[in-house]
């Protein structure tokens, strides 16, 4: 199929590559256009295990196209698949300017029957409104479809969770679109799920919210947790083993973040007021995601007592590892809270530091964990990457000044560590 993807970021990149790696002829188009003369040198901006060798692949074999004129995407494809950014506005509302824009265009460009598949997550009824906006736009009353295809891939696996969903959702309104999208898909061989439009839309915005409350679920028992000297990854453990819960999604922590889960709750709880229902649920899990952070800082406070001039190291940047991702990165409003506090704040990530140097102001930027630490009274493990795991105590042990460790993501074995010598101070693992 030809089809093209507007908006080139970590979805339509990977929705693209995917697509071309299928056999499909993609184009890739954004209005950034520094973002395309990059892409169309095979150089990818963004960090995202494996995009950039199948991207180079499909360049190669002229299966992958970029540009930056919506317009000539829209004329050369049959599907277009609307992939742009829906961030959040000041007071929480999903900020669809981009898929208004693109709706615009591509009533305005199309010669023909065009598919168009709302990809990127917006709030229910936004079809509708891309539909309304096509119509009124049209020329020559060419005929189109709009479908609901919701994301779920994960940035850090998206390679993978885009070639193996555990569902392909399709919320669409004609046997046209079906049969289009459903041999689209077909090659996966993965469950597709067909639904009405608005169910789609849905699907998405509750499944985030749902595992976003597993997660400040595990982290209010983590306080229960601290306070009785209970661990709470045994607890989480014991939950997760039966099959109606499962073991997903309960980590406790210093609360979840990323470009999704913080949005895409305020976005649902937004809709919901505006549709009359007061969304009580994802207020407290959105306060407990907040009090959570604050609890950290709090930890390593009752640990160091006064911050102001105190040396603090913190491993991971990103919201999670295998990416270079910051946006909502827990880690950086922890550093942010230090530095207000007069800490000197040295920092390291293994792949978000470019993105940290525009970001972050008055912290140190370091070149491994061992220089990261050297010196400093407290080590804060923010994300959990594989590298923090492996790394070498007696020499972290000799760098520190003192030998305490916050433990941001429960990584450690607590009896391991003070083996070690360290004071361990974890999240729920027993120690208010
Ligand atoms: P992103 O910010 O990485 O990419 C969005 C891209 O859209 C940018 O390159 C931007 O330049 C481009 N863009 C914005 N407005 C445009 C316009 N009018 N015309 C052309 N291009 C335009 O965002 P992302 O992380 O890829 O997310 C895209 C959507 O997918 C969002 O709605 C997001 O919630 C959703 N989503 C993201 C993830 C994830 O893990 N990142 C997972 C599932 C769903």
């Amino acid at each position: 199929m030809n089809i093209s993807i507007i908006g080139s970021g970590y979805v339509g990149l990977v929705t693209g590559a995917c697509f071309a790696e299928l056999g499909n002829k993609v184009i890739c188009a954004d209005n950034d256009s520094k973002k395309i003369s990059c892409l169309k040198k095979g150089v990818v901006p963004i960090y995202e295990p494996g995009l950039e060798e199948m991207i180079r692949l499909n360049l190669k074999k002229k299966r992958l196209k970029f540009t930056s004129s919506i317009k000539s995407a829209v004329k050369s494809s049959e599907v277009i698949f609307i992939a742009v950014g829906t961030p959040a506005l000041e007071n929480g509302e999903a900020d669809l300017t981009g898929i208004e824009n693109v709706a615009r265009t591509i009533a305005q460009n199309m010669d023909g029957y065009r598919l168009i598949v709302e990809k990127s997550t917006v709030p229910v009824e936004t079809c509708a409104w891309v539909k309304k906006t096509i119509s009124t736009y049209v020329r020559k009353g060419h005929k189109f479809d709009v479908v609901s295809n919701p994301e779920f891939l994960r940035e850090g696996s998206a390679i993978n969770d885009f070639t193996h969903p555990d569902r392909v959702i399709l919320g669409l309104e004609s046997a046209r679109a079906r049969q289009m999208m459903t041999s689209l898909y077909r090659p996966l061989n993965r469950p597709i799920l067909v639904t009405n439009i608005k169910s789609a839309e849905l699907i998405k915005h509750s499944s985030n919210a749902f595992l976003a409350t597993k997660i400040s679920f595990i982290n209010a028992i983590s306080r229960i947790c601290d306070k009785v000297g209970a661990d709470v990854k045994e607890v989480a453990e014991g939950m997760g083993l039966d099959s109606r819960i499962g073991r997903h999604f309960l980590h406790a922590g210093i609360g979840y973040g990323g470009s999704c889960f913080p949005k895409d709750l305020e976005a649902f709880i937004n809709i919901a007021g505006k549709l009359g229902y007061e969304f009580g649920i994802l207020k407290a899990v959105r306060e407990t995601n907040e009090e959570q952070k604050r609890f950290v800082l709090q930890k390593i406070k009752d640990e160091l007592w006064i911050i102001k001039d105190k040396t603090i190291a913190v491993l991971g940047l990103a919201f999670k590892p295998n990416t270079d991702d910051l946006r909502n990165a827990p880690s950086v409003d922890l550093i942010r809270a230090l530095v207000q506090e007069g800490a000197r704040v040295k920092v390291y990530d293994p792949k978000a530091m470019d993105k940290a140097r525009g970001l972050l102001k008055d912290v140190v930027f370091c070149k491994d964990i061992y220089h990261t630490a050297n010196s400093a009274e407290c080590l804060i493990v923010a994300t959990e990457w594989n590298e923090f795991k492996e790394m070498d105590f007696s020499r972290i042990k000799k760098a520190l000044k003192r030998p305490l460790i916050v433990d941001a993501r429960n990584i450690y074995e607590p009896g391991l560590l003070k083996a070690e010598g360290f004071t361990y101070i974890g999240i729920g693992r027993g120690n208010e």
